[in-house]
């Protein structure tokens, strides 16, 4: 089955105007047409596959490279950072909660390198992850148990110090539920990490549908931080930080010269992603991706 939306699906507003066409590069080379919505400024991916036809889309050797080889610079340079997003992400959650440990739920955690970063830090984990294999690869490599997304309704109320989701929420189907999950899941006085890419980056305008981050149709919702304060505000949060990803803009450009077939896409990428770097350094709302810290109203 498909979804096709002809009211936003974030805000409801009925008026909507197409504006891109991407193409699906990874996994079936089909196209997708993006829908905007000026009100709450989110795109979304239209005619996209629902929650049980969309299994597919993720299949891919392409796909799966980029969490496990290590052959070729893009793989290397992704093994740097997410080596140091990783400790950065640790961080940014001590800093914010104050604690130096707690209890966290990753949902969408994949292969479960954060989750194993916060449990030797002594933190108490849980992971949610819909994908089998990644399930079984945390378990196997961390011995960390993941549960499937149904799990979430089974958790008792309040008992997060932390819930994070690492450029996730882009991908789940019940957008809304998701966030009355993370409401329902996190203490009272317990702080929300989302990092979602951003259609409103000099990289998206630069690269249109070629920008990478727009991943039709995996990336069902194109948000920017209006989106965000919409959402949080909807939901009872409010954003209390907002931070960039400093190597999200090379993966993303390096990736989107590929989808261009550029010749020079290496310095190509690393010009560009530096460029989209500097304007997310000088003002985050630019920022290819940004991480919102948020708390409960
Ligand atoms: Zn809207």
């Amino acid at each position: 089955m498909r979804i096709s939306y002809t009211e936003c699906p974030v805000c409801q507003h009925k008026n909507l105007t197409p504006f891109l066409v991407c193409k699906d590069y990874t996994v079936s080379g089909e196209n997708f047409e993006i829908s905007y919505c000026h009100h709450c400024q989110t795109g979304f991916t239209q005619n996209v596959p629902d929650q049980e036809s969309i299994g597919i889309y993720y299949k891919s050797a392409q796909y799966i490279s980029h969490t496990d080889t290590k052959k070729g610079l893009v793989n290397q340079l992704y093994h740097f950072a997410r080596n140091f997003m990783l400790s950065s992400k640790q961080q940014l959650v001590s800093q914010h909660t104050g604690l130096q440990q707690g209890t966290l739920l990753d949902i969408g955690s994949g292969t479960g390198y954060f989750l194993d970063m916060m449990k030797r830090k002594n933190w108490q984990v849980t992971g949610i992850e819909a994908d089998e294999d990644a399930q079984a690869f945390a378990q196997k490599n961390f011995g960390i148990s993941v549960f499937s997304p149904p799990k979430l309704s089974e958790l008792p109320e309040k008992q997060f110090d932390a819930i994070t989701l690492w450029h996730v929420l882009e991908h789940l189907h019940d957008l809304h539920g998701a966030w009355a999950h993370c409401s329902r899941l996190l203490k009272d006085a317990g702080i929300l990490f989302i990092a979602v890419p951003n259609h409103q980056s000099p990289d998206a305008a630069h690269y249109q549908a070629q920008w990478a981050a727009y991943d039709v149709p995996r990336h069902l919702w194109h948000f920017s931080p209006a989106s965000l304060d919409f959402l949080a505000e909807k939901h009872g949060f409010q954003i209390i930080r907002k931070k960039i990803m400093p190597f999200d803009p090379f993966y993303i450009a390096l990736l989107s010269e590929k989808y261009k077939g550029s010749s020079l896409g290496l310095l190509a990428g690393a010009w560009h992603g530096g460029i989209a770097l500097l304007k997310g350094l000088a003002n985050v709302n630019r920022s290819s991706s940004v991480i919102y810290v948020l708390k409960k109203k």
